[in-house]
């Protein structure tokens, strides 16, 4: 199935609502507060198809474009937005072999991804580097048909219980410019791939972020994804613009559930007799709120379109994920204030905003590197 129009959109939409309504938000509170694996929602998704949302039907995917994959991931967000993680580093391990793998790469592993029983995610992060991803230490060296693998990466999402990463890796350490030097591997859990720890968070709680560990693990050459060393990076850099689009959506859900309870809250709460939604105080936040909730979406869609259309989209890209996080961020300090004392209790929702928002001003290229890009696009665009 291929699902292009709106109506089918619209059909898919539905399934997911139903899905948050009735699987998600009656547990999201308790899993999230005891940082628990949400494994059947995991189950129900992998049911569903989402892991394989944006693979193409030929491989047994659902073949939705990036419009309706961001409106998914905005609408899991405003439920709870660690469950939209779990998707999305898949969905990036998952284009990146769609995009740039052999065709037997592309055979052997994208209908297991489809299904979810290959599931995982990208690992790139080091311990000394996150930014400066060509300052990785991970070596991959050829011995015979394998390559010997060893280092250390860290922050890597679905990396306890998912199985499968794309993992960044040195094929040629000595090369310069240091780029032309990585390479990308299929790296499935075996001998050798070892998770060292649980890093524990602030918020984002629930889905699994690990230190993993690779010592003298061997990967078979052919898993090499495309076939040809040194265009790792480039590989993932193409990818990172599918990830922006993602986390953009993900912070106009978070920026859209923080305003959803403070509409709400403001009109039960009174204060001088009267609901704090008649002070003008609080209209003026909430105001704000709403545009910048909206804007966010506008320019999340715009994303998602040009990337669509094929079209280079690192400035839209970079926008919508700057945009859209930041406005998470202030939504959930307005939602908390709205609250008053409510809002620092455990009890409400919106502590779990807050925790969770910074996140996104991290994850797929801090928003000061989006900054930087912008600039650099803008420049370039624009040249006298
Ligand atoms: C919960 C969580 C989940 C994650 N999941 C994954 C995952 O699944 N896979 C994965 O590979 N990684 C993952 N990461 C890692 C994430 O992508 C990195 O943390 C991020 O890229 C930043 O890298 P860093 O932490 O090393 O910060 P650094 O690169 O050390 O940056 C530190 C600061 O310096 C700034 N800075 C760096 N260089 C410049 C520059 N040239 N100009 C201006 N400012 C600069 C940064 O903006 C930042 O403010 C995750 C992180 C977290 C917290």
């Amino acid at each position: 199935m291929s699902i292009k129009d709106d109506g089918q959109e619209r059909l898919i939409l539905d399934m997911v609502d139903r899905f948050l309504e009735k699987e998600v938000a009656p547990y999201a509170w308790q899993l999230e507060h005891d940082d628990e694996y949400p494994a059947q929602i995991v189950e129900k998704m992998k049911e569903m198809g989402l892991f394989g949302c944006l693979i193409a039907p030929e491989y047994g995917g659902l073949g939705l474009s990036t419009v309706t994959y961001a409106k998914i991931i905005e609408h899991i967000s405003v439920v709870w937005m660690s469950v939209s993680g779990i998707i999305n580093s898949h969905v990036i391990m998952s284009a990146a072999v769609q995009r740039n793998g052999t065709k037997e790469q592309k055979e052997a592993f994208l209908p297991r991804f489809a299904t979810g029983e290959l599931r995982g995610g990208i690992a790139l992060t080091e311990p000394d580097c996150g930014t400066d991803l060509q300052a990785i230490r991970t070596v991959a060296k050829r011995d015979g048909e394998d390559y010997v693998v060893n280092g250390t990466k860290m922050w890597i999402s679905n990396g306890i219980y998912g199985n499968c990463f794309a993992l960044l890796v040195k094929t040629d350490p000595n090369t310069s410019p240091r780029h032309k030097g990585m390479s990308l591997l299929i790296a499935e859990k075996g001998n050798g791939f070892g998770v060292s720890r649980k890093l524990e968070k602030l918020g984002y709680k629930g889905i699994d972020s690990a230190e993993l560990v690779f010592n003298d693990y061997r990967v078979p050459v052919d898993r090499l994804i495309g076939g040809i060393e040194g265009k790792g990076l480039q590989m993932i850099l193409n990818g990172l613009e599918l990830g922006r689009i993602n986390v953009a959506a993900r912070g106009v859900g978070v920026a859209q559930a923080a305003m959803n309870e403070a509409v709400k809250y403001s009109q039960q709460r009174k204060t001088f007799g009267k609901p704090i939604c008649e002070h003008q105080a609080i209209q003026i936040k909430l105001g704000d709120m709403a545009t910048r909730t909206e804007a966010s979406r506008l320019l999340t869609m715009r994303a998602a379109e040009a990337y669509d259309r094929g079209e280079r989209c690192d400035m839209e890209a970079g926008m919508a994920k700057l945009f859209s996080t930041e406005s998470a961020l202030e939504n959930s300090m307005e939602a908390m204030r709205i609250h008053g004392g409510y809002g620092y209790s455990k009890e409400y929702l919106v502590e779990r905003f807050y925790r969770d928002a910074p996140l996104l001003t991290i994850g797929e290229g801090t928003n000061e590197m989006q900054r930087i890009i912008i600039a650099k696009q803008l420049i370039e665009r624009n040249r006298v």
